[in-house]
């Protein structure tokens, strides 16, 4: 039988992109759907603009630091609209350059919702193409719990376009999303309240990480809810009254409110009952669903041979570098000779909040659920240099877990500036299987805070 394409991939974001270019290097015929702005969730509403944000919202704090250093700076205020039409035009410059990377790899950009008719058969624009392999990389998109008055409140989807900086904004939701925008909008000047179900932010990471920036986030004025549930959004002449049940029963006003609870593979319209291929089965917490994520083997195959999904669809670990990791094994396996799984052992990832965490490895938790008794923490907290004339009291955390038998690096955790950029480099000698005596047999950076890293004793 002949077919239109080898390769049809759904879905223009990290995972589709990666996979498609890389297919099309080995001579496969390759289409690309996409009913959006090119570039998928990381580059359009995810890290790109949340990073710009990020970076926007450290200027305020850096402004009082630098009258420590006898620098006299008045009045400094926010331009809002300056603020958003800059990120807005650097997205979409971002999703032209892709564009173009995809034209230039002879990969075929067809606009529109794809939808399957049968394993082999995609329908767009009315158009029905026939291709050998399918590709699902349709990512996620926001979960909003069901509260009577959600529609009044808004998600991370639209909190790139707000026309006005929110006075105040409560955010429901303490994963790394509720985190990271309660982070910004107080550092961009806003008063943020976030309400979290749990008693303490960042489900899922290392609980010293979870408590310091929680300290961390507290010690900026944010007002921090716990134990606490949403029941009801009502709009009211000041704003937003959000109704609460739990710890913490006061009403909240505030003038918007996101949900960041969560979020849902996009398989709505994919039509996947029409090719036969299986979902998850799963848990549903609220928030939450699991049922509907493409279930898929370590290839990234699903149980229809011909039909392939990486990325948040399959929600394995929901990272850009690991739809990317997942979507290039996926196009070396099948159409590179070089069959070969993505390991999603040891992926380090961040927390872009205020005090920001990095992380790679296992969780003290993880290190004594395996191991028992036989682990060793080393673990520093101290005052950076930086803010000796600052006069501010931030703080950072360093972890490292270790087998004590083997004298192996399990995990490194870090909470305070730059917490990324640092962990990034020792992510490779996590990775590598590096000892604590190695660590210890590194020369330290001085002075710096990442050679704490190398001190711990
Ligand atoms: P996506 O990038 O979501 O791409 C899927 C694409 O498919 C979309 O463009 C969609 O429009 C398209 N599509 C869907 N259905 C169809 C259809 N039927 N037909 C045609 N097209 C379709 N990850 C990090 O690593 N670091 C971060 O700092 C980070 N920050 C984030 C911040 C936020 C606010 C959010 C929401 C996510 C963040 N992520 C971050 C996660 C990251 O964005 C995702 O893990 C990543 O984008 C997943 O890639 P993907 O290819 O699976 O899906």
């Amino acid at each position: 039988m002949t077919f239109d394409y080898d390769l049809f991939v759904i879905g223009a974001g990290s995972g589709g992109l990666a996979a498609s270019k890389r297919a099309a290097s080995y001579g496969a015929k390759v289409a690309i759907a996409e009913y959006d702005l090119v570039g998928g969730t990381c580059v359009i509403r995810g890290c790109i603009p949340k990073k710009l944000m990020v970076y926007g919202s450290h200027f305020p704090a850096l402004f009082q630091d630098a009258a420590g250093y006898g620098w006299q700076l008045d009045n400094f205020l926010l331009d809002w609209e300056h603020f958003i039409t800059s990120i807005d035009q650097e997205v979409r410059r971002l999703s032209q350059v892709h564009i173009s990377l995809l034209e230039k790899a002879g990969v075929e950009l067809i606009a529109g919702h794809a939808k399957f008719l049968d394993p082999h058969t995609i329908e767009i624009n009315d158009r029905k193409i026939t291709a050998d392999k399918i590709l699902i990389a349709v990512g996620g998109r926001p979960a909003k719990p069901d509260l009577p008055g959600i529609e009044y409140s808004i998600t991370s989807n639209e909190i790139f376009h707000l026309t006005a900086q929110p006075k105040h904004i409560a955010i429901i939701g303490a994963g790394y999303i509720g985190t990271e925008f309660a982070c910004i909008m107080r550092g961009l000047g806003s008063e943020v309240t976030q309400i979290n179900r749990n008693h303490l932010i960042l489900k899922g990471f290392d609980e010293d990480i979870r408590t310091a920036i929680q300290e961390g986030m507290s010690n900026h004025g944010i007002n921090m809810i716990q134990n606490t549930e949403v029941t009801a959004i009502a709009q009211v002449p000041e704003g937003l009254k959000l109704n609460l049940s739990g710890d913490d029963q006061e009403p909240i006003i505030a003038d918007v409110c996101l949900v960041a609870t969560g979020r849902d593979p996009n398989v709505e319209g994919l039509g996947l009952q029409n090719a036969g291929v299986d979902v998850v089965p799963g848990s549903v917490e609220a928030g939450y669903c699991t049922t509907c994520a493409i279930a898929v083997d370590e290839y990234s195959q699903t149980n229809q041979p011909n039909i392939f999904a990486v990325g948040d669809v399959t929600d394995r670990l929901n990272l850009t570098p690991v739809a990317i990791g997942e979507g290039r094994a996926f196009a070396d396996s099948e159409f590179g000779n070089n069959r070969r799984k993505f390991s999603h052992e040891t992926v380090p990832t961040a927390v872009f909040s205020n005090p920001e965490a990095a992380t790679v490895g296992w969780t003290e938790t993880q290190a004594r659920e395996k191991l028992g008794d036989a682990v060793t923490i080393y673990r520093t907290s101290f005052r950076p240099m930086y803010h000796s004339l600052t006069g501010k009291q931030e703080r950072i955390m360093m972890k490292l877990v270790v087998d004590t038998n083997t004298n192996r690096v399990l995990g490194a955790h870090m909470v305070g500036e730059n917490a990324a950029e640092i962990i990034q480099g020792v992510a490779i000698a996590v990775k590598m299987g590096a000892t604590k005596q190695d660590f210890d047999d590194t020369v330290g950076i001085h002075p710096s805070a990442a050679e704490e890293f190398v001190t711990m004793r």
